[in-house]
């Protein structure tokens, strides 16, 4: 049969990350010694406690659809704990809950965005929010910002980014892929901004709010005037280590709940039954068990960005959140392996694959072809052994 697959499909990109990671377990499986540091993950498992929850929840009978927004008693622990460490008053109406982050993303853009509506983006971004926004019709514009500026676009290229039809904009901080953390007094120049331009929803993707080393978290949603035009998105995969349990949540407007809602309706239905219970407990009595954890990243932080910036012609700003590096190496565009010219950070990203056996994230897939994701959810001799391998591959470009 010839293949009937849609436009859309065919415009658009797989998802970097995963297929990165899909290639470096191929190349493993044929017998080579990989380094994968291109999933964002944590390598931690999720806490006991939480499991057992799950188990315990499946022997009670959570086994059932749930409501398309969630489980009641997830939705209040979700607001209890927006009140408790946000200082947010939520009601559960204005939650939902999704089958991961990944989700809660996508049911927003298709919630809101019609064809020929703008949105901005912040660039570099996550790989799927581009891809997302194409499949709507919308158009994304970009508004970017490089490596000197730690990758904090500023309030007034925001301001001429906006049009008339700028529906919306939308970042992640901790940012993925750069680590950055837009500061309270960042947030406050946004916000001033957009108060000048009240019809603009702030999609704020906080997934890494946990993997902070910054003293405390700051949203848009509280500052003053943004919580009601401000739709936060957090989720499980990283703050509790359950990338595979499929659980994030929007909280935002009653209206775009209930759009999310309906969409979710038709698409996949509630998420699963005994995760949310699962969730619940991770809420209840889990954060202290994501403390260690931010220790651990912020020291292989600390190691990796050494390393990197000791890599001749390598800058790399200072990441404060998140699990990624996102260096510059634009230096080595042009270069040369064996008569082989590495032209861009795609070339130089299969270069390091195929000669180093590392595998990373090409900036291209986030908006900035300059720069090479290096994620380090890893152990530390890993890192290093990737360093290793890094470096020796450099030298020996020409
Ligand atoms: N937002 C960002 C910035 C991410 O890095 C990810 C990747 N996990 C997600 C959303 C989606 O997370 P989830 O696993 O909950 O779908
Ligand atoms: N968000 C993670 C990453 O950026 C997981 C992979 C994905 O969902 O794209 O690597």
């Amino acid at each position: 049969m010839t293949p009937l697959t849609a436009q859309r499909i065919l415009q658009m990109q797989p998802s970097a990350t995963l297929a990165m990671s899909a290639l470096s377990r191929k190349l493993q499986a044929q017998g080579n010694d990989m380094i994968n540091l291109s999933l964002g993950e944590p390598d931690f498992d999720t806490p006991n406690f939480i499991k057992q929850a799950a188990k315990e929840a499946l022997d009670q009978g959570y086994t059932k659809y749930t409501p398309v927004p969630g489980l009641p008693e997830l939705r209040k622990a979700i607001c209890e704990k927006f009140l408790r460490e946000n200082q947010l008053i939520y009601t559960p109406e204005q939650v939902i809950v999704s089958n991961g982050a990944k989700q809660s993303v996508s049911n927003i853009l298709f919630s809101i965005l019609n064809p020929g509506d703008e949105i901005i983006i912040f660039t570099p971004y996550w790989v799927s929010y581009n891809e997302m926004v194409k499949l709507t019709g919308a158009t994304p514009v970009f508004l970017s910002a490089d490596v000197q500026a730690n990758y904090t676009p500023t309030p007034e290229a925001l301001e001429q980014a906006i049009t008339s039809r700028t529906k919306a904009i939308l970042y992640s901080s901790p940012g993925n892929p750069t680590g950055t953390v837009f500061s309270k007094v960042t947030l406050e120049a946004y916000a001033e901004v957009l108060r000048r331009h009240e019809n603009i929803l702030i999609i704020s993707d906080e997934i890494y709010e946990y993997i902070n080393f910054c003293p405390t978290h700051v949203s848009m949603a509280q500052l003053e005037g943004m919580q009601e035009r401000t739709a936060i998105i957090n989720g499980f995969s990283k703050g509790f280590a359950m990338t595979g349990w499929r659980l994030g949540y929007m909280a935002g407007p009653e209206w775009l709940v209930k759009a999310c809602s309906k969409m979710q309706s038709q698409i996949t239905s509630g998420a699963t039954a005994f995760g949310q219970k699962a969730a619940v407990t991770a809420l209840h009595r889990g954060r202290p068990s994501t403390i260690s954890m931010v220790e651990t990243f912020r020291k292989r932080r600390d190691y990796l960005l050494e390393k990197v910036k000791a890599l001749p012609g390598v800058r790399c700003n200072h990441p404060e959140g998140a699990f990624y590096l996102f260096p510059d190496f634009s230096s080595y565009f042009g270069k040369s392996f064996e008569g082989l010219v590495l032209s861009n950070a795609d070339d130089l990203t299969m270069y390091l694959l195929r000669h180093a056996h590392v595998a990373l994230v090409s900036g291209t897939a986030f908006g900035e072809e300059r720069c090479i994701r290096l994620s380090y959810a890893a152990s530390d001799s890993i890192l290093a052994e990737a360093m290793l391998r890094i470096g020796r591959a450099l030298e020996q470009l020409s």
